[in-house]
């Protein structure tokens, strides 16, 4: 049964996970990763009706789903930290008395979108939460990140819905770190993250391909600063929906980042509105073809009017992947350089990708 509908997963509790509550100090600035920018969202999307997509409150994660990825000693220690009036964490990850609550929800929404992608009670879905997550390790919080959200619902798929093959896209700005570490040995999750380098948190080189049966399963794709649509598109279409014609996974999930975008402030790439509904488009119309369903979970993304712009171009490439790709760029653009340097070097594993 093929459903049509969309799902936009949310929770109030993702606006109570306060950053500008720093004990002790003096509230001097803004923390980038802030309340307002789910508003922002809200308010774009909104506009447009919500785009056809069914708004639906995400529940509280199971506490042993989230311990799959994150030890329960880790996960008390969050709470106990919140429930203590909250504080920093590390040098820019802040938690306020609410933000354990918010985690359980964000992680939550984003195994509630994998049930109803998988059930066929939706065929795409974006789950819109804070506090973000790919960089959360399994025992540190880290970058803005408590518990890495689409990790959890990952490893949820394989254990609780036992699927073989699930594809993870990274496009935040920032490599993927602990998403990176999580799956590294692993042979069941793709994981392929595009990300500005030299930037936060500094990992993710071409040559870190996995390890042990997941090597090659393992796909960093650094891109200088600068980089813009060109680039960022080219490598969705030219390396990324290659490797998932080639994978064949059974669900693609997006690490929904809108930091490449050229306002925003905390990276350096140039990648547009339209930048981002061509790579949600071109992702979208290969996982129609591979009849697997796609989900979007935020991530980054700090200037506000693009972000909620970009969300909203994402939600459309999502919901008509086939309408939208054909008028997609011209085929005769042509591979960028960097993309066909990366499907040379990523032939070694994906013969897909070599040159014929
Ligand atoms: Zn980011």
């Amino acid at each position: 049964m093929l459903a049509m509908a969309y799902v936009f997963l949310e929770h109030p509790t993702s606006i109570e996970h306060d950053t500008a509550a720093h004990p002790g100090q003096a509230a001097i600035t803004i923390h980038p990763e802030q309340p307002s920018r789910l508003a922002a969202i809200e308010r774009a999307l909104s506009a447009g009706d919500w785009l056809g997509f069914e708004r639906v409150l995400a529940p509280a994660v199971d506490r042993s789903v989230l311990t799959a990825v994150h030890p329960e000693r880790y996960v008390a220690s969050i709470e106990r930290a919140c429930a203590s009036g909250g504080g920093h964490l590390d040098v820019d990850t802040v938690v306020s008395e609410r933000s354990f609550d918010a985690a359980l929800h964000a992680a939550g929404g984003a195994v509630r979108m994998v049930d109803l992608l998988l059930d066929g009670d939706a065929s795409a879905a974006f789950s819109s939460h804070r506090p973000p997550g790919h960089h959360a390790l399994p025992s540190e919080a880290m970058g803005f990140c408590l518990f890495n959200n689409i990790a959890v619902a990952a490893q949820y798929a394989l254990d609780a819905r036992h699927l073989e093959r699930v594809m993870i896209l990274d496009w935040d700005v920032h490599h993927g770190n602990s998403t990176n570490q999580v799956f590294h040995a692993s042979n069941q999750v793709l994981f392929a993250s595009i990300h500005q380098s030299p930037l936060f948190p500094g990992t993710g080189p071409a040559d870190d391909v996995g390890e042990g049966e997941g090597t090659g399963f393992t796909v960093n794709l650094p891109v200088p600063p600068g980089s813009g649509d060109e680039v960022w598109v080219s490598l969705i279409e030219h390396v990324v929906v290659p490797l998932a014609r080639a994978f064949e996974p059974q669900l693609v999930l997006v690490s929904a980042g809108y930091d490449a975008h050229r306002d925003d402030p905390l990276a350096d790439c140039n990648v547009t509105d339209h930048g981002f509904a061509a790579m949600a488009q071109a992702l979208s119309a290969a996982c129609e073809s591979l009849a697997a369903p796609v989900g979007g979970v935020l991530e980054g993304g700090y200037a506000l009017g693009a972000l909620g712009r970009s969300v909203v171009a994402t939600l459309q490439g999502f919901s008509a992947p086939a309408a939208a790709s054909a008028s997609a760029r011209a085929p005769e653009a042509g591979v960028a350089p960097i993309a066909r340097q990366a499907r040379d070097r990523l032939a070694e594993w994906w013969p897909q990708l070599g040159r014929r």
